[in-house]
Formats: C-alpha cells, structure tokens, sequence
C-alpha cells in the first residue's frame, strides 16, 4: 500500500516514521509512504500557497491550484487499475474509526491532504473523495491526523505486525464498543502505595480454555462500564 501525503511541512513525518513498527514495515516494502509540498506547483516567486480569504477575517487560506496540481501528478504515479483514494483532513469530516481504518486499508494507495493556516479554499471538495476528521477538537495542521491515519492502515496490512493476531482480538476490533480484556507482565505481585497488586490466578495457570474464558469475560466487562 502507497500513502501519498500533502503537506507544506514534510520535516515533521522524518522522525515518526523512522521509528518502530512504521520503519519495519517500509523496510519490508509492505508499505511507501511519499511526503509531497504543493510549493512545487506555486506560481510566484515566493512559492506562496496560501493568500487572504475573500470577504476578510483571520489567517490564511491554503489555494486550489498548487493542491489540484500535485494531486493528478501523484495519481499518475500510480496505474489507473490500482484503487486509488483522496482524503482531506478536516475537523469538519467524518469522525474517523476502526472501520475508516479497516476501509481504507483495502486501498493501493491514499492521498492525504493536510492542511494549515484556516484550512483550504472550499473549492477543494471537488478533489476530493471523502474528509475525515480524527476527532471533534481543532489542530495546527493535518499532519498528526495523516500520520494517525497512515498508522492505523498501515498496521493492519500482513505482516506489519509481529503477531498474525495481534489486531484481531484489540480494542475496537469486533465492535466500536469492544474493549479488550485486561493484560499484565511481570512481577507477579506488585506493592504499591501499601497494598499488594496480584496477577489473576487464572493467567498463571496454564490453562488456555480457562485463559480464554476469562479474557472472553473481561472484555465483556469491560465493555459494560
Ligand atoms: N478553520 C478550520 C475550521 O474551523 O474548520 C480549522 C483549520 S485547522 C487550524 C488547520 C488544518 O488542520 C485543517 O485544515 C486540517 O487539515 C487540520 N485539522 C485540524 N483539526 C483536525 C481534525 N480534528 N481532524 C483532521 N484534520 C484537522
């Protein structure tokens, strides 16, 4: 899968995804993640991408054009018969969840567009196929919602993860209301503010059907509070 993400800050995905399970997975080459900045399709000297709003009012607005450009020159890089998707990320869009994840994860490759300033020329939605929110709060920029988008994608495409199950069974996985069961390592007991912190005698057992009831349970339980 291909995540192709706009942004007039492209410094600030280097260190996130050159860390952990995102770095593995571009190593394995089961994911690419390109950054692209419109400032290559400006058309000033300044390679200004942003200007005033008509009718007035704070901040800058992002502008259609350097935008529209770089997203056909992206989805020419990739062959017509690849599923292609274009996301603008807005706090006005759909919230975003486990199943967007699931959804989007199907597809070959992502165009996310982040924005800054106020936001985008409203002219944008003709560019795009759907807009996600990651929550009903107002960021700086698109930048941690592309990136929160990129992960939850890119963790679910084989061999990603270390463990074939390990998103299976997680929070969110069966239903927006599932929560998993609760887990615990070492020590078995810890002593904390006077009192004594076991582990579940089940988890101890060695007994997996045992085991797996009790996590059914708990992930009930959990469920309901
Ligand atoms: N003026 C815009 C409004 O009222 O909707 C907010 C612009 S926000 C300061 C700048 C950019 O951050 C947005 O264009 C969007 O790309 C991104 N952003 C902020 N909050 C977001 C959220 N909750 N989900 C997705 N993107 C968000």
């Amino acid at each position: 899968m291909r995540f192709d993400i706009i942004t007039i800050f492209p410094e600030i995905f280097d260190s996130y995804l050159n860390e952990s399970i995102i770095k593995r997975a571009l190593q394995k080459k089961l994911i690419k993640i390109k950054t692209h900045t419109p400032r290559k399709f400006a058309n000033d000297k300044h390679n200004s991408v942003d200007d005033r709003p008509y009718g007035g009012g704070p901040g800058m607005i992002l502008m259609f054009e350097p935008i529209a450009k770089l997203v056909s020159s992206i989805k020419n890089k990739v062959s017509s018969r690849k599923k292609s998707r274009v996301v603008l990320l807005t706090p006005a869009g759909k919230q975003f969840t486990q199943r967007d994840a699931e959804r989007l994860a199907k597809f070959n490759q992502l165009i996310l567009i982040s924005g800054r300033y106020e936001g985008f020329d409203a002219r944008i939605d003709k560019l795009v196929d759907e807009k996600i929110s990651v929550g009903p709060y107002v960021l700086a920029g698109g930048e941690l919602p592309a990136l929160t988008i990129v992960e939850a994608c890119a963790r679910l495409i084989p061999g990603v993860l270390g463990h074939k199950h390990s998103a299976e069974d997680e929070t969110f996985s069966r239903s927006l209301d599932y929560i998993e069961y609760p887990q615990y390592t070492r020590p078995e007991v810890i002593e904390h503010q006077g009192k004594k912190l076991k582990v579940p005698k089940v988890l101890l057992s060695g007994n997996h059907a045992e085991i797996a009831k009790w996590r059914k349970e708990k992930a009930k339980s959990r469920k309901k509070k």
